[in-house]
């Protein structure tokens, strides 16, 4: 179900708490108003009978019944109080008796029966609405019964005059605050409404645009703040995007270029089928290098987009360099490098993706195999200790400048030097060899001195060994690679590091 917009919702809100508040507020209002002309009257009524106290107690003590009542006739018949005044002795001899009284002949206990605050009661008479208290007094140890009375029209005009105000005032102040709270949601959410007018401007050709941040320091200038960072991080992604596919569209063109211009020479003339078989040999080259970067490029983009899964399974070491060495002599003996896999004698294990972590170790042996002259050598070694084994390829190379290691894990980022001794690299196997490691919770170590060589390494979880062979002896894996301690080395990494 579509919800109100929170304009609508919040003016709502604030209407529905200010009507309750209002309505309570009235309602209370009303009950304490009616409340204190109860108090009020009572007291009233209280004072008048301990006024009929007073006047008992002023008649001798000897005085006749007659006598008394003639006297209170006196006093009362006269006197406004005595409207609805009654007053009977404690054997039941009427004292005083007005008119009103009588007439309405109301229900008087004898004082014994009546408690010490006295009774209430209540009658109409005519127009008047009457209010009675039945009192008990006592004097000279004789005890009375009294009950005055008093018309309530007067306060119950007011009640009703402030009831009427009441029904009045409230709607009319609930409706203000329904205008208020309209207001008031409207200039709260004006900001948010700027800042989204401002935000839907911003398109994939101007996300260097940055929302204005107000000097406030509230909400909106928090909400602003963070668009703008989540708008920097977007600019940035796009940015790399572009600049990848400049890159990938420029590495390309170079190959591509070239075969076109192998085919356009080779069909100028008729030519020798040695010619040819030459040209179709140099395409081959061409083609194999272009797969090789169409490959780079397709996992990097598929590792980008989370295509690209790694299945960590435990896999033996040795097993792992019997393979890497079947793969690499050949392309190191072509090279004219001297190249040694040391193969560990303990059968130990780690915890790895097997093609993934082939394929970081072919990029770090093709890296060494382009940048080392003939005649070098380039080693493949394992360390353990009791957690990881540490996978290194070392090569006695051209090195990588200081300057530059921070960058070789770019993406398309080349030593301006390589250029000179393998002028066809696109700089793509070292950020996805990154990759890897980032994946497998590890990073690579570079540590190279220019002109003597460089070690690249990483170190992996060890692994329970798949089936236990006692038989074989926990051997240690010792690189004869000379340290680089002789010499000042630089180091780089690339990936996290591992847990
Ligand atoms: P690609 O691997 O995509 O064919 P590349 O080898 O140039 O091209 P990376 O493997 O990413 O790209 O290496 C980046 C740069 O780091 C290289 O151009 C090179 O300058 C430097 N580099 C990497 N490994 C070594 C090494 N073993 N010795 C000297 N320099 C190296
Ligand atoms: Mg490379």
């Amino acid at each position: 179900m579509k919800s109100l917009p929170i304009r609508l919702r919040l003016s709502l809100w604030y209407f529905a708490m200010f009507a309750s508040a209002a309505a309570l507020l009235s309602a209370a209002s009303l009950w304490m108003l009616q409340r204190s002309a109860y108090v009020t009257e009572y007291h009233n009524l209280q004072e008048r009978a301990e006024d009929v106290q007073l006047v008992l107690e002023h008649e001798n003590p000897g005085q006749t019944l007659d006598a008394v009542r003639a006297d209170f006739a006196t006093i009362y018949d006269f006197k406004d109080d005595g409207k609805y005044l009654q007053v009977r002795d404690e054997a039941g001899n009427w004292i005083y008796r007005s008119r009103r009284m009588i007439a309405e002949d109301p229900q008087l206990p004898a004082p014994a029966n009546l408690p010490g605050t006295g009774v209430l009661a209540e009658f109409h008479q005519g127009t008047r609405y009457v209010r009675i208290l039945a009192y008990p007094i006592q004097v000279r140890g004789r005890r009375y019964a009294v009950q005055t009375g008093i018309a309530m029209n007067k306060s119950m005009a007011l009640m009703s005059a402030h009831r009427a105000d009441m029904l009045l005032l409230t709607p009319l102040v609930i409706l203000l605050a329904g205008l208020g709270g309209h207001l008031m949601s409207r200039k709260a959410l004006d900001p948010v409404a700027t800042l989204a007018a401002q935000a839907q401007s911003i398109h994939d050709r101007n996300l260097d645009t940055r929302l204005p941040v107000p000097n406030t320091g509230d909400e909106i200038a928090e909400l602003s703040k963070t668009l703008n960072q989540m708008l920097e991080r977007i600019d940035k992604a796009f940015a790399s995007v572009r600049a990848f596919t400049g890159n990938a569209s420029h590495e390309l063109r170079t190959p591509i270029a070239l075969l076109r211009t192998e085919i356009e020479v080779a069909l100028l003339r008729p030519r020798e089928a040695d010619e040819y078989r030459m040209t179709l040999a140099r395409m081959h080259e061409e083609t194999v290098r272009m797969t090789n970067l169409v490959e780079n490029l397709l996992s990097l983009a598929r590792a980008d987009g989370g295509a690209e899964t790694i299945s960590l399974a435990p896999m033996r070491v040795s097993r792992l360099f019997e393979r890497m060495e079947r793969t690499w002599t050949a392309a190191m003996q072509q090279a004219m490098l001297d190249f040694r896999v040391e193969i560990p004698q303990g059968d130990f294990c780690i915890l790895g993706d097997a093609n993934g972590i082939q394929r970081l170790l072919s990029i770090l042996l093709e890296n060494a195999s382009k940048y080392t002259p003939p005649g070098g050598s380039v080693i493949l070694a394992a360390t353990e200790d009791k957690e990881h084994v540490v996978l290194a390829v070392r090569d006695t190379g051209m090195g990588i400048p200081e300057e530059d290691l921070p960058h070789i894990f770019d993406r398309f980022y080349r030593v301006s030097q390589a250029h000179e001794i393998a002028p066809r690299g696109s700089g793509l196997g070292l950020a996805l060899g990154k990759w890897i490691a980032e994946r497998h919770g590890t990073q690579l170590v570079v540590e190279s001195t220019l002109g003597r060589g460089s070690c690249v390494s990483f170190a992996l979880k060890k692994a329970e060994p798949l089936f236990s062979n006692s038989q074989v002896p926990a051997g240690k894996a010792t690189a004869t690679f000379p340290e680089s301690a002789a010499f000042k080395t630089s180091r780089a990494s690339g990936g996290n590091s591992i847990a």
